[in-house]
């Protein structure tokens, strides 16, 4: 009787965790962590063998490992560390067009001189428009996030030097900056085992001072949802799976080094 009780409370939580999960919108690959943790920890009937494996070990089965050899889970793991990851915007990649200004004004070929500049879209026209190769980040003195990249060609070096003093001028960024990807999981579980297991997926990551859990960053995009019970995810040393037999020149689950 008490064990048929604790297999309804049980169910009961799975199909809540479940419900939640789904309504965050996970990204792809820490969803379907987030769903194998679930129904290891909660609905699996495995879980009640007395030499059942660790629930980690019996995700990491479910899981099993992609195309090129590498644990879906430690995937998993790698993609919702918490850290900080610029926009694509803000990097200075080739294409990116200086903002200095134009030395003369813009004239579209074969337009009559006076009424040229009039005709021109305003911010298009008067600027430099070279390839860019010196970027000036301006960020956000709170979040210490890149609000905007300040682009300029060699020509017009001076103009980004002062750009990058007024910029300066204004203060000192907080830095590492607060995190903006990752964190969903410690929404679900205890952040205690995630804490390693961020680490052991993600060679190089330091715990952000912000904190593991999204909802505790401040940034634009966290929606303040009320607190749920987590559910504690026991995990030892022990249990983490060593690699796959064979595994091609990918180790780590994400090339990428986290900022530190
Ligand atoms: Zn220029």
């Amino acid at each position: 009787m008490r064990d048929a009780a604790r297999e309804l409370a049980d169910l009961q939580a799975h199909d809540d965790l479940v419900a939640r999960i789904y309504a965050d919108h996970l990204p792809g690959e820490i969803r379907e962590l987030a769903l194998a943790l679930a129904w290891v920890r909660l609905r699996d009937p495995a879980r009640h063998a007395p030499d059942a494996d660790s629930s980690l070990t019996r995700a990491a089965r479910l899981l099993g490992c992609d195309e090129t050899g590498r644990w879906r889970h430690k995937l998993g793991f790698a993609a919702d560390a918490p850290r900080y990851e610029p926009g694509r915007e803000h990097h200075l990649r080739s294409g990116v067009t200086c903002q200095g200004p134009r030395i003369r004004p813009y004239r579209p070929r074969g337009s009559a001189p006076a009424t040229a500049t009039a005709s021109t879209p305003p911010n298009t026209a008067l600027v430099c428009g070279g390839q860019a190769t010196i970027g000036v980040e301006e960020h956000d003195l709170a979040t210490g996030h890149i609000v905007a990249l300040h682009a300029f060609c060699r020509r017009h070096r001076e103009d980004a030097d002062r750009v990058l003093h007024q910029i300066a001028a204004r203060g000192e960024p907080l830095d590492p900056p607060i995190p903006n990807t990752g964190g969903w999981l410690p929404r679900y579980f205890t952040a205690k085992p995630l804490e390693r297991l961020y680490r052991w997926a993600r060679p190089g990551w330091a715990r952000p001072d912000a904190g593991l859990c999204r909802d505790d960053w401040l940034t634009g995009d966290v929606r303040f949802l009320p607190r749920h019970q987590r559910l504690a995810l026991v995990v030892t040393a022990e249990e983490v799976p060593s690699a796959p037999a064979p595994l091609n020149s990918h180790n780590n689950a994400r090339s990428t080094p986290s900022r530190s």
